[in-house]
Parts: C-alpha cells; structure tokens; sequence
C-alpha cells in the first residue's frame, strides 16, 4: 500500500500523542511529536537567558540550535546538540514557555523548515497544532481530534501525576490557557484544516480512536 503523510493537531491532552504513537506502530510508521521541538526551542531560550518575546534573541538561537529526534527502547528521544532533553522538557514551565514562543514568527519560520525536512519521507504521523493547515496542507490524510477541556485536563494530570504537585484545577487552567494562546496567536493558530476529519475523544478509548482513524485512512 502507498505510504502515507498523516497529520493530527488539536489541542493539549486530546490523546494526541497517545493515538499518533498508536497509530503509528500499527501502520508501521514512523511517529513525529511537534510539540517536543517548541519545548526543545522554549528549554533552550530558558537556558540561553533568551525573553519569550525577544525575536532577535530568539532569532540567533534558532540559528545555533540542532535539534533532532531519535527512537530508542524508551520510545522517540529529543536531542538537542546531541544532549537528551526529553525528560526535561516535560514540566509545566516548559509548556507555558512552549506556548510563547511558538506565537513568534521567527521561532515557526524556524520550525517549519526543520518539520518539512521531516517529512519529506513518506509514512509518517506528525503531530501537532497547525501540521494540516500550514506544515503540510498537502497531507494525504488529516486529522483534528479533541475532547472535553475536563477530560483532557483529568488526563494530562494522569501523566504528570508523579512529576507535578499541580491540582487537576491548576492543570485545567494552564491547558485552557495555553489553548488559547495558541487558537488566538496570528502566525498559525490551532485550528482543523478544511479538510480535516474531526474527531472528539471524550468518551472514546485509544483503541476505538485508532480503529476510526484506520478505517478513514483506508477508504
Ligand atoms: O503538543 P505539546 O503540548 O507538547 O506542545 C507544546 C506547545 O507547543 C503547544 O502549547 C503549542 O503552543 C506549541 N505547538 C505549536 N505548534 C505545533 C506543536 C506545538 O504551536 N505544531
């Protein structure tokens, strides 16, 4: 069967990551997380003393940066001049600091070059906010999934669980938050593209996810 280009945004803890992983294996795919090289970018400007909105800063940085993905038995690492930050990209902080600068043009320009060049071999899932609308609107197969902001808060406090001392609450804001930053911000906001098949997760299992993904796909 033709390899494909798959495309799935939508926002913080629809299950993105858990279906695109998912989905991924049981075509045989390679799994690209989006969101990891905005994280990767925010932990460097952290690091480098760079402001959220200092696009000069943001700029050289981007230019030195080398970030790239690598699989190993633990699943798909993030590496940045070769130093594995995929733990450390993980913490509410990161993910605020992600959502900032992703709304400066000079940090997607960046980004979308580095996506492209990802995608350049077929057979692949990306994930991510604007994959199907600006990255790749020639995608073969696209989708927006979602879910209830309860659900999806209850559900990125499951994987903090262990690494945050945030409240389901405290969680439900800063991913209400950071939606709305990133459906607002003029250079890419989040949104299903036209031709994007939407799908709500709230009261669905992975598995079921996966199952309707696969049968679109196949039709
Ligand atoms: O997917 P994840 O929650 O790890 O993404 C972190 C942040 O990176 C998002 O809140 C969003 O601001 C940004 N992002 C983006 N475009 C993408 C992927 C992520 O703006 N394609």
């Amino acid at each position: 069967m033709k390899r494909l280009l798959i495309t799935i945004d939508g926002p913080a803890g629809a299950g993105k990551t858990t279906v695109s992983r998912e989905l991924a294996d049981r075509l045989g795919y390679k799994y690209i997380d989006t969101g990891a090289l905005y994280r990767g970018v925010a932990f460097e400007a952290r690091y480098a003393m760079v402001g959220q909105d200092d696009d000069i800063g943001l700029e050289n940085l981007c230019n030195t940066l080398n970030l790239n993905f690598v699989k190993d038995e633990r699943g798909l690492r993030l590496l940045s001049n070769n130093s594995d930050i995929t733990d450390q990209i993980r913490t509410p902080e990161i993910s605020m600091m992600a959502s900032a600068v992703s709304a400066r043009p000079v940090v997607r320009k960046y980004l979308l070059g580095l996506q492209r060049n990802l995608g350049r071999e077929k057979g692949v899932v990306f994930e991510g906010r604007d994959m199907g609308t600006v990255v790749f609107p020639d995608a073969d197969k696209k989708f927006y999934l979602d879910a209830s902001p309860r659900v999806r808060a209850i559900r990125r406090y499951r994987e903090l669980e262990s690494k945050t001392s945030q409240t389901v609450e405290e969680v439900e804001r800063e991913i209400r938050l950071r939606d709305e930053n990133d459906r607002k911000r003029e250079t890419a906001p989040m949104k299903p593209a036209d031709d994007a098949l939407i799908l709500d997760s709230t009261d669905f299992s992975v598995n079921e996810v996966v199952e309707m993904m696969l049968s679109y796909i196949s039709n």
